[in-house]
């Protein structure tokens, strides 16, 4: 039996190295490109193994297996990311459970989170804006969330200027299904010249792109990308 701290320090490893590679091909520094696993479905023995190896940022997909792994966590502190579709009733949950929700998409959601801020329904004194990002359906997929690239302008302008608790740090999307590379970092670059876009318009920083995935990292890292999410290139396959 391979040793599962061994085998994940391995990946982990791995994945920095192909990072480093894809910035160094596209002229940037891997410094600038914050490493997230992905550990939705993964036990907590293979979160604190990875921990062990110095990774403490992690993305989970549901706000109940949060609350789960949460109740459970007997380990040091790390940062959290919702990174899935969150319904808006359990939003106040959400902001409890994560230092960061990625995957905003519409302003019925923004809003909800922003009066349960302001009023601090949540329980929790946050002493600056909470970080959000907005979640960009940049290839058009029926089955992905995010808001629509024509849509995206009026939602980020409208929570920047509505929502003064929240504060938009930057752009989620998920990769097209595809095995054309030309067409995957195509999708990407959308994503960045919307970015840009959003920030002449609106005077916003937006620093963070959040994407590229195990199969898809390297592509967006050379269009961009500040936070790649990485599940099975890290933990291996998931036990559903
Ligand atoms: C599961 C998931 C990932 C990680 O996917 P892998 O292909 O396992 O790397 C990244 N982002 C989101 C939103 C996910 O749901």
């Amino acid at each position: 039996m391979v040793n599962l701290q061994d085998e994940i320090k391995r990946n982990i490893d791995r994945v920095r190295e192909n990072i480093e590679l894809a910035a160094t091909r596209s002229g940037r520094s891997a410094g600038e490109i914050c490493l997230m696993g992905v550990t939705k479905f993964q036990p907590l023995d293979a979160i604190y193994a990875a921990l062990s190896c110095g990774l403490s940022f992690f993305g989970e997909n549901r706000v109940q297996e949060r609350d789960e792994k949460k109740s459970k966590w007997d380990g040091p502190d790390a940062t959290w990311h919702m990174i899935g579709h969150l319904q808006r009733n359990k939003a106040r949950r959400a902001l409890e459970l994560f230092d960061c929700i990625q995957s905003v998409d519409n302003f019925e959601l923004a809003s909800a989170l922003e009066r349960i801020i302001a009023t601090n329904e949540d329980g929790e004194r946050h002493l600056s804006p909470y970080p959000i990002m907005a979640e960009v359906n940049v290839s058009g997929e029926e089955s992905k969330q995010g808001v629509s690239p024509e849509k995206c302008f009026a939602l980020i302008e409208d929570i920047a200027v509505k929502c003064p608790h929240i504060e938009i740090k930057g752009l989620m999307t998920i990769g097209p299904i595809s095995s054309d590379e030309r067409m995957i970092g195509e999708s990407f670059a959308t994503l960045r010249g919307i970015r840009d876009d959003a920030r002449g318009r609106f005077g916003l920083a937006l620093p963070h792109l959040s994407m590229g995935m195990s199969g898809d990292y390297a592509i967006a890292i050379e269009e961009g990308s500040t936070i790649v999410r990485i599940g099975g290139a890290l933990f291996g396959a998931r036990d559903r």
